[in-house]
């Protein structure tokens, strides 16, 4: 059985990641989200163990020091990573898994695993990344703040990237990274 693939997809917060990896998991089977472990606050409707499994800073600095993440990092005050044991269990029996991280952890998975095929989802422009996260209500104005000042240094780093996609009419945006996952399941070398 040949080994799956770890696909990541990245962008700036509000550029609708979760929403087009949701579409993505409906159109393809045997791919696998990722669920990373996080410090931030639970969300309204998030759920422990399917959104996030959410953690105290001191448990999340504990599985730092015990190498339990293929990749970790901060952004907007709170650390984000990726537990390394889900990823190993499903790559070995030839199962897909998608990563949707921020930009310093693509830079990580680039460099552990350059196999890894890296998009960065985009929005069309930056005046409706701000409309979708003050829309999305989820953050405080001064939070969305820091999370658009992020996304401008985000939108520098592109060029690590593998592929790009805009995120402007969704189902669009859906189709586009299903193709790529498709494409680089049929990849000879
Ligand atoms: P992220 O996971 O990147 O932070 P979300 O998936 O939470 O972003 O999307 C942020 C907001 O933008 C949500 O309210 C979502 O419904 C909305 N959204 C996502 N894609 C689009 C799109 N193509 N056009 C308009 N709104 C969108
Ligand atoms: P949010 O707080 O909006 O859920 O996530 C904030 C940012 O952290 C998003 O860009 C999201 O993709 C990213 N993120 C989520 N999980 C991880 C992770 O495990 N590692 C890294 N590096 N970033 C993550």
């Amino acid at each position: 059985m040949s080994k799956g693939k770890i696909f990541v997809l990245t962008g700036p917060s509000g550029v609708g990641k979760g929403t087009v990896v949701q579409g993505v998991l409906k159109n393809l089977n045997n791919i696998y989200l990722s669920v990373s472990a996080t410090t931030r606050e639970k969300r309204e409707g998030e759920k422990e163990g399917t959104n996030y499994f959410f953690k105290t800073k001191e448990e999340f600095e504990s599985m730092i020091k015990t190498n339990e993440f293929l990749e970790w990092a901060e952004f907007a005050g709170s650390y984000y990573g990726t537990p390394k044991i889900q990823i190993n269990n499903y790559l070995s029996v030839g199962k897909d898994i998608l990563l949707e991280i921020e930009v310093q952890g693509a830079k990580q998975i680039k460099e552990k695993r350059p196999d890894a095929i890296l998009v960065f989802l985009a929005p069309p422009t930056f005046e409706a990344l701000e409309e979708r996260l003050i829309k999305r209500q989820t953050e405080t104005l001064e939070k969305v703040k820091i999370r658009l000042k992020k996304a401008k240094e985000e939108m520098k780093e592109i060029s690590l990237f593998n592929y790009l996609v805009i995120n402007d009419h969704l189902d669009e945006a859906i189709e586009n990274v299903s193709s790529v996952i498709k494409a680089e399941r049929c990849r000879i070398g």
